[in-house]
């Protein structure tokens, strides 16, 4: 069994910043982490690994920092780690990322899963998956809280849906995006550090993936940040600072007020 697990490496910040003249995101001065969702996914990778055998790669495209990320998912238990990092790549919306980590994909030969987080905390598409599965042609699960089994050519998994779960059986290969229900992700142990920091990361650009100018990157990306702007509120409010015991008594008089004016009590 073959199991990839493309991750992306993403701002340590959840307030990722984006500069409004070029509709980029500022990754400059912050702290680069695995994607947190995507580590669910490794765990998941791992655990059928140790269940079924065979291996687990895990692939990232990004700059060459980005290596770090493989390094920490090798550390934690993956087998090998690929990166896919050239100045072609780079401004490449969910379209074409996809369809780089796709072809990096066929490149790496038979495999069986693909497993995906849910989103990244940057990007927050969770577009990326799904772009995988249609550029393999293959199925997609989204939101995979379990896997029941994976035997015989195919995987039973139960999806998260609003009021429950969904029970699906797809055949393989499948790509699955999978929610933090899925596992509890392991630390790296010190052996697995070791054998990282040891261990090679290839770089895979886009003349070893044989993918030509207008494939990849900004030219390669169909969609463009129009306009970024913070949402205005439409709402009114009314803020009261209650810093000591008359202070709150002072607040809730005035709630009441603020009620009773709008016939609320
Ligand atoms: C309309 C639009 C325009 C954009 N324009 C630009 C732009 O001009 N310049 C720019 O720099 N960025 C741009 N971006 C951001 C860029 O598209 C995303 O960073 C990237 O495509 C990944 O999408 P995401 O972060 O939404 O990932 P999601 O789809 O939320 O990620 C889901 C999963 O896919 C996998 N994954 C995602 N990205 C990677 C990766 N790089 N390597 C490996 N696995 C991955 C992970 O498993 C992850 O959990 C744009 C995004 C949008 C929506």
């Amino acid at each position: 069994m073959r199991i990839i697990v493309p991750i992306k490496q993403v701002p340590e910040t959840s307030a990722v910043r984006l500069d409004e003249q070029t509709g980029t995101m500022i990754r400059e001065g912050v702290e680069a982490i695995v994607n947190p969702l995507d580590l669910y996914a490794i765990e998941l990778a791992i655990q059928l690994r140790e269940q079924l055998g065979g291996e687990v790669v895990s692939i990232s495209m990004g700059p060459p920092k980005a290596a770090t990320s493989l390094r920490e998912a090798v550390a934690m238990g993956c087998d090998r780690g690929v990166l896919l990092s050239d100045k072609a790549f780079a401004g490449s919306d969910t379209w074409a990322t996809s369809y780089v980590l796709s072809e990096a994909i066929r490149r790496i030969g038979v495999f069986d899963l693909v497993i995906c987080g849910e989103r990244a905390t940057d990007g927050d598409t969770g577009q990326v998956g799904p772009g995988i599965a249609a550029f393999l042609n293959l199925p997609v699960v989204t939101y995979v809280a379990k896997v029941d089994s994976v035997d015989n050519g195919t995987c039973r998994v139960r999806r998260r849906v609003e009021d429950g779960y969904e029970l699906l059986e797809a055949s393989l290969p499948v790509v699955l995006t999978v929610v933090k229900e899925i596992a509890n992700p392991r630390l790296p142990t010190l052996r697995g550090k070791q054998r990282a920091k040891a261990g090679d990361i290839p770089v895979w650009d886009a003349e070893l993936l044989n993918l030509q100018a207008g494939q990849t990157g900004l030219s390669g990306s169909p969609t463009r940040v129009v306009k970024i702007f913070k949402p205005k509120l439409a709402r009114r409010c009314e803020k009261l600072n209650a810093l000591d015991e008359q202070g709150v008594e002072l607040a809730a008089d005035r709630c009441v007020e603020f009620l009773r004016e709008r016939n609320l009590l």
